[in-house]
């Protein structure tokens, strides 16, 4: 039984203005997130994740930031065109964000019990304290933090960086929001807690069926915990597809490489793989294919064109000339099959 498209984003651009001119750091993106789902964006830094997160959240910097172009909608109505005002009664209530190191998103001058009450009664103003302590509390149970009674006391300092995230999670979902943003939740956690903070994340998806989008740039975070997954390059989707699918068959040169340069400690190997040069820097890109500085499989067409999304299979998309069936006939015949040295593969 498919599924409510809870959040929409269309065609959005978000972009900045400075000294050079305009840069366009998120380019004309579009995806959904469905209501339970959990979908991972992944990138490297400066390919557009966090502005995405942010464009949802009505969180650009601005100036010198601003949503230049497109659509947000969450369940049906267009934060896009909201002021800050009325931002202010959807955040946090209908979409809530984790961010990457709690402890800079805590107020360590007061307790947690009262950054926890802050949280409800900003969109409850009708609750009593009473009502909002309780209500904090059964969130801090549910997020798995132990004495929650005498931890509403205490201040940030005195918890430990997974329960920090802990109470961070405690505090997102406390308004039962549609939408969670996770903006690389787990990067600031040692091994051992970031397992258990995953394990958390996806155990309340499945409970409280919020949907969640994920931002990582970890691969392995993506595996343990997602059912779709985007990959941004350069301000751009490159490739989106279902996370078994991504893995058994990537079909972005980039993506493959993302993959390869994931640590597989079953195998020896001399140096880990890392994709060769850098992502470019907003406002330095050229033309063709964003990626073709660093794609071991460009060919002259990649620095000419900018290739669009091609469909490898319906939920299945990459944006890469490789897919385009015309031009890999065009290829055969001028190639003989050859791309930089290497065959293509058969589909
Ligand atoms: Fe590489 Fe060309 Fe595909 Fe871009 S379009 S990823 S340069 S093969």
């Amino acid at each position: 039984m498919s599924r409510k498209k809870i959040l929409e984003v269309k065609d959005l651009e978000t972009s900045f203005f400075t000294d050079d001119g305009r840069i366009a750091a998120v380019d004309h993106i579009s995806f959904s997130v469905e209501e339970g789902e959990i979908l991972a964006i992944v990138g490297e830094s400066g390919c557009g994740k966090s502005v995405t997160s942010l464009s949802i959240m009505g969180l650009v910097p601005s100036p010198p930031g601003k949503i230049t172009a497109g659509e947000i909608l969450l369940d049906g109505q267009n934060l896009a065109t909201l002021s800050e005002k009325e931002m202010r009664q959807i955040r946090g209530k209908d979409v809530a964000m984790i961010f990457q190191e709690p402890m800079t998103s805590l107020n360590p001058l007061f307790t947690i019990g009262n950054q926890m009450m802050e949280a409800i009664q900003i969109h409850n103003k009708t609750w009593t304290k009473k009502q909002a302590k309780e209500r904090a509390i059964e969130m801090m149970k549910l997020v798995g933090l132990p004495r929650a009674e005498e931890l509403f006391k205490e201040y940030p300092h005195q918890l430990s960086g997974g329960m920090r995230q802990r109470v961070m999670i405690a505090m997102a979902l406390v308004c039962d929001p549609k939408v969670l943003i996770a903006d690389e939740p787990t990067t600031a956690l040692d091994v051992t807690i970031q397992a258990q903070i995953l394990k958390l994340m996806k155990d309340l998806n499945i409970r409280l069926q919020t949907a969640v989008l994920l931002i990582t740039h970890d691969l392995g975070v993506v595996a343990e915990t997602c059912e779709r997954v985007i990959v941004m390059y350069a301000g751009q989707i490159v490739e989106q597809a279902p996370v078994q699918e991504i893995f058994k068959n990537p079909q972005h040169p980039y993506t493959k490489g993302l993959i390869q340069s994931v640590p597989d400690m079953r195998y020896k190997k001399d140096a880990l793989y890392s994709i060769p040069g850098n992502v470019p820097k907003p406002g330095s890109i050229q033309k063709g294919c964003r990626f073709a500085p660093r794609c071991e499989y460009a060919f002259p067409r990649c620095s000419e064109e900018n290739p669009e999304l091609y469909s490898k299979t319906k939920a299945h998309t990459a944006r890469c000339f490789l897919l385009d069936s015309e031009n890999e006939v065009v290829l055969h015949a001028e190639m003989g099959g050859q791309v930089n040295g290497e065959r293509i593969a058969e589909s």
